[in-house]
């Protein structure tokens, strides 16, 4: 079994890769090749969550374990923990143990990046973030990748942690400003990227014909947007069963005003079974609620590049 440790993850997987990758787990999940096993996630008090997320596609079996510590950043150290163990899907052999922090931020960032690829309008030029944690800088970079943004304006519940993503948008080339959640209005795609239990983007801050990329809300009780917001949007996820779950759809299903059988899987889209966005002024709205599946595809690839250079460290088990 190869242990490839967190250092290594930079040096093996780029966004691109995990663009690519994302893309194809989407696909596959589309086609009936691939799936998500339950999601266990636990609340472990003071803010923690730790849980399992796995699944099976062809070439990959495995499992990603860890959470989120929000006490860690006053440590130095992020506040999303995890690694991924990879199996043999024909033997069940273990082959891996891959860090998964670096990894978890790619494709995240990278489902993001992808539905605003897919949904949002052509002409899509500012672009909007609610959070400014770790994963931000990761969202932010991966959406300049997919559109000629112009600008980017940005909203945190703590604004002095906007200054950080400021620093990435000014390495991109991107005017930047902090702004009240009233000024949203002005962006034609809308990254929410919170740990928030409450919702903070409501309707009156959202223009007709935006796309909106959800990314914060991974577990139950977590929610980010208006549920009145959310039933009104065309509503595009990476899984149905976890969107209504532990997804930003959850408190709109709960309370009636979205149907599970109106939410589609971003894997439509890309396989074109699903048109996408209809008109130029529905909102559309991608619920990300991260998916094992994300985690083996990006995993398989570290795993792949350490074994051809060597890389890692060989245990016995
Ligand atoms: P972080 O701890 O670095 O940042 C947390 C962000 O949430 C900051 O912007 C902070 O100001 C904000 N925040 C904290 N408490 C808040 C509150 N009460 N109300 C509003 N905002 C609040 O976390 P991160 O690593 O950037 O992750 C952000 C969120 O994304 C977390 O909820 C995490 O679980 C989630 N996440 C989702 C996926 C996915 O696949 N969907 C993957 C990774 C992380």
């Amino acid at each position: 079994m190869l242990i490839i440790p967190e250092s290594l993850i930079a040096d093996l997987v780029t966004p691109e890769d995990a663009h690519a990758a994302v893309e194809a787990a989407f696909a596959a999940m589309a086609e009936g090749e691939a799936r998500n096993f339950p999601v266990v996630r636990e609340a472990l008090g003071e803010g923690r969550q730790y849980g399992f997320k796995s699944g099976i596609m062809p070439g990959a079996l495995g499992v990603k374990s860890g959470g989120y510590f929000p006490g860690n950043a006053a440590r130095g150290m992020i506040n999303h923990q995890s690694v991924v163990i990879l199996f043999d899907p024909e033997t069940g052999v273990p082959r891996a143990m891959v860090g998964g922090n670096l990894l978890t931020a790619l494709r995240t960032a990278a489902a993001s990046a992808i539905s605003i690829d897919r949904l949002a309008r052509p002409e899509a030029r500012v672009l909007g973030i609610v959070g400014a944690g770790h994963q931000a800088q990761f969202q932010l970079r991966a959406a300049a990748r997919v559109r000629r943004f112009e600008r980017v304006i940005a909203w945190n519940l703590h604004p002095e942690m906007l200054p950080r993503l400021g620093a990435v948008a000014a390495e991109l080339g991107l005017p930047f400003e902090a702004v009240p959640l009233e000024r949203m209005v002005e962006a034609d795609a809308i990254i929410t990227i919170t740990s928030a239990p409450a919702a903070s983007l409501m309707a009156p801050h959202v223009a007709p014909g935006t796309h909106l990329a959800c990314m914060g809300t991974d577990t139950k009780g977590k929610q980010e947007v208006d549920p009145a917001l959310v039933a009104s949007a065309r509503v595009f996820t990476d899984e149905v069963a976890q969107s209504i779950t532990i997804g930003e759809a959850q408190h709109a299903v709960a309370a009636g005003s979205l149907r599970a059988e109106a939410i589609t899987p971003l894997g439509e889209v890309l396989t074109g079974a699903h048109p996408g966005r209809r008109s130029p002024d529905e909102i559309t709205l991608f619920d990300g609620t991260g998916v094992g599946l994300q985690d083996l595809a990006v995993a398989g690839i570290a795993l792949r590049r350490a074994e051809e250079r060597g890389l890692g460290i060989e245990v016995l088990v």
